[in-house]
């Protein structure tokens, strides 16, 4: 068959890759850069097109009219968009690079606008007042109603002479993020430490000490050198015995970016972030007045599960509360260990616990690593992962055929007891060239149903960095993970099922979108307990080469070692969150001195903190979660979350007193349907009440965190 090629361009899109799938699967391994450009120039054209439709006078406001086309284009974007960012994450190459970062800009810019389109806000508040609103149903509505807030977050009721104050603030905030996280990470790289005298290195793991060598050569210099970043500086407080090196490097890490950092007294850098961090609370607190809201806090609750301000406050305090006879007794310990065994002399120091605190555990719960390794071979422990799913949430996993992306990539459908396909995903499971570190899930297709009654099914992604298998004497070795390993992957698989095992239709609120913010790690974590109980673990865990579970004994130490200096740990992450919601909160920024966000800090842990504050601390300075990164006023979350998902499990554990089993299927069928199934089409604080018959409560977290007294008869 001939066709006439006079469009080379639209030719292009006819086999384009990017734009043959359809509402389908791409075909990964066929996608090339040069496909990039001309489908995303045509799908975004396509998207602008249907937001001009949707904005025109004469579209009626209604889900069929208005919301659905809307969808359907910015969708196909989406979808192609995905799969490009998706193989730039796991299929890196230099020339996919260029292209992907050649269309970013326009891709954002067009997904921005839409928030700014205020002929676009007022069709959305049309469609709220239709009367056919209220025929929709709850998850479109919900759709309707989280458009409407963003809008508004988004300053789209401003009044017009406000409208440019308020970009500006947005403008400025980014300018200081971005300065806040390039001086801590200009002080970060701008600290070396030298060590000429290989004696000083006593102690340092030899992993460490080859590390500092290459850091020296690199930096043309001889000897060993250390540095601020993490990998570098921490095994130095975990393991060097030389106290003077400890003191020197903490001494570094914490002034960092602060005005006692060692570079200012040269008088020649300027890294110190104290005014940013209070320009940057000005600003944040000025933009939440503008929408209306008492304080940032409070604004930042407003797409979140807490109700309030105080709420937060309260749960914050509670917790803290109830780890403090924890956190006491582990620093008597440390403080008594530090003196008798390791023979400090005079009082432990800063530079002292993380040493201290990594020889005590030592003391009590060593095991090696390695050797517990070899209990957990990828596919017995994904035997036993599939196993829980299927016995906990009534489905079953089957290999399938999805085109792929490398090798190594595996497919499998999800299906329902009576044989039909309900979801998919994929299991990305190894570490490689052009392959971005960390484990991540991330939506692929979401599940929708049009209005013509058909069904799309969700897809999901599961990346996970474990170890490659390696051959061992020309024979291909069964590839094992770590135990942490297998906690990444139960909680990448916590998100999938969140995304997969959706039975919403409205694809903005179905499975993992529009879930809140603060509730997002509930189904994720939740999963990571299962990796802590006994009668999961006999049967996932087979030895390499004996084929025997884990020993009894071998776990019992795991879980003591996990709960090693809880309370410390719980009171620590306490300080951190109560400081970043002060400062959103409670602090009158107007009134704020130079050192008022370290003043807060400080008045914190020495309220809540059983460890003193150092003198020199200034870790507010290089808090970059808060200042450069999305979790101001919302590192709390973290806590919250984990409140939520033990709590959840937590209702497993009571089944289990009666069938004998947590892996009990009438609580899991209640769990799917109460969580999962629903969302984000309605609060999380419903759906956790509707699952739980309560509200949430902290007993769970702190009993498994070892927080809680024993019983004794
Ligand atoms: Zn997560």
């Amino acid at each position: 068959m001939t066709t006439s090629k006079t469009n080379p361009v639209h030719d292009h899109l006819e086999n384009n890759p990017l734009i043959a799938f359809g509402r389908g699967i791409p075909e990964y391994a066929a996608i090339q850069p040069e496909d990039i450009a001309p489908a995303i120039e045509h799908l975004l054209e396509q998207a602008q097109l249907a937001v001009n439709h949707a904005t025109s006078p004469s579209t009626p406001s209604t889900w069929e009219a208005l919301a659905e086309p809307l969808e359907d284009a910015t969708e196909a974007l989406g979808r192609s968009w995905g799969a490009i960012s998706h193989l730039n994450s796991v299929a890196d190459t230099p020339a996919l690079r260029t292209a992907y970062g050649a269309m970013l800009p326009e891709v954002t810019a067009f997904f921005s606008s839409l928030g700014q389109n205020l002929a676009l806000y007022e069709k959305f508040k049309a469609l709220k007042n239709d009367t056919s609103f209220a025929k929709l149903s709850l998850a479109q509505q919900k759709v309707i109603e989280n458009s409407l807030r963003d809008f508004r977050l988004g300053g789209a009721e401003l009044a017009d002479d406000q409208k440019p104050r308020f970009s500006k603030i947005q403008d400025e905030q980014a300018q200081l993020g971005k300065a806040f996280s390039d001086h801590v990470l200009d002080a970060t790289d701008g600290f070396v430490h030298l060590i000429e005298n290989e004696a000083e290195l006593a102690g340092l793991p030899p992993d460490a000490i080859e590390a500092a060598a290459e850091t020296a050569a690199q930096k043309n210099l001889k000897g060993w050198a250390f540095s601020l970043h993490f990998p570098s500086y921490y095994p130095v407080m975990q393991y060097a015995e030389n106290r003077n090196l400890r003191r020197k490097m903490y001494e570094a890490y914490v002034t960092r970016a602060s005005e006692l950092a060692p570079e200012y007294a040269k008088g020649q850098l300027d890294w110190n972030n104290t005014e940013n961090m209070l320009q940057q609370l000005r600003l944040r607190d000025e933009e939440a007045k503008m929408l209306g809201f008492e304080s940032y806090a409070a604004l930042s609750l407003a797409p979140k599960m807490a109700r309030d301000v105080t709420e937060v406050d309260h749960f914050l305090a509670d917790i803290a509360q109830r780890a403090r006879p924890f956190a006491e007794k582990d620093w008597d310990e440390l403080q008594v260990f530090a003196r008798d065994s390791l023979k400090l002399p005079g009082p432990i120091q800063p530079w002292d616990i993380a040493y201290a605190s990594e020889h005590l555990k030592q003391e009590r719960y060593s095991f090696s690593e390695n050797e517990l390794k070899q209990y957990f071979p990828l596919p017995k422990v994904l035997e036993g992962l599939f196993g829980l799913i299927q016995t906990l949430f009534d489905v079953r996993i089957e290999a399938a055929n999805l085109p792929i992306w490398h090798a190594d990539v595996q497919s499998f459908s999800v299906q329902n007891p009576s044989g039909q396909i309900i979801a998919y995903f994929y299991l990305d499971p190894y570490a490689r060239q052009g392959k971005r570190g960390g484990a991540w899930m991330d939506d692929a297709r979401g599940r929708r149903e049009f209005s013509n009654g058909e069904i799309q099914v969700p897809v999901a992604y599961l990346v996970c960095n474990f170890a490659p298998p390696v051959k061992v004497n020309g024979v291909l070795r069964q590839p094992t993970i770590t135990h942490d390993d297998v906690i990444t992957l139960f909680h990448e698989s916590g998100h999938g099922l969140h995304h997969l095992l959706t039975q919403v239709g409205a694809l903005g609120v179905s499975g993992i979108n529009g879930v809140e913010w603060d509730a997002v790690e509930l189904p994720s974590q939740f999963m990571e307990n299962f990796c802590w109980e006994w009668e999961v673990l006999e049967k996932m865990t087979a030895h390499i080469e004996t084929g025997m579970p884990l020993p009894k004994a071998l776990f019992e130490k795991m879980l003591s070692a996990k709960n090693f200096q809880n309370g410390l740990g719980t009171l620590r992450q306490i300080v951190f969150s109560l400081t970043d919601w002060r400062m959103h909160s409670s602090l009158n920024v107007k009134t704020a001195k130079q050192q008022a966000v370290l003043e807060l800090s400080r008045e914190i842990a020495a309220k809540f903190n059983v460890i003193p504050q150092p003198e020199i601390s200034r870790w507010p300075n290089s808090f970059s979660h808060i200042f450069a990164g999305g979790y101001a006023a919302g590192y709390y979350s973290y806590k919250w979350a984990e409140v939520l998902s033990a709590d959840a499990y937590a209702a497993f554990e009571e089944a289990s007193k009666l069938t004998g089993t947590v892996l009990d299927s009438a609580t899991g069928a209640r769990y799917r349907a109460e969580i999962l199934a629903v969302g984000g089409s309605r609060s999380a604080a419903e759906s956790f009440k509707a699952f739980r018959g309560r509200d949430p409560s902290i007993d769970a977290l702190l009993r498994h965190g070892g927080l809680v007294q024993e019983e004794v008869a």
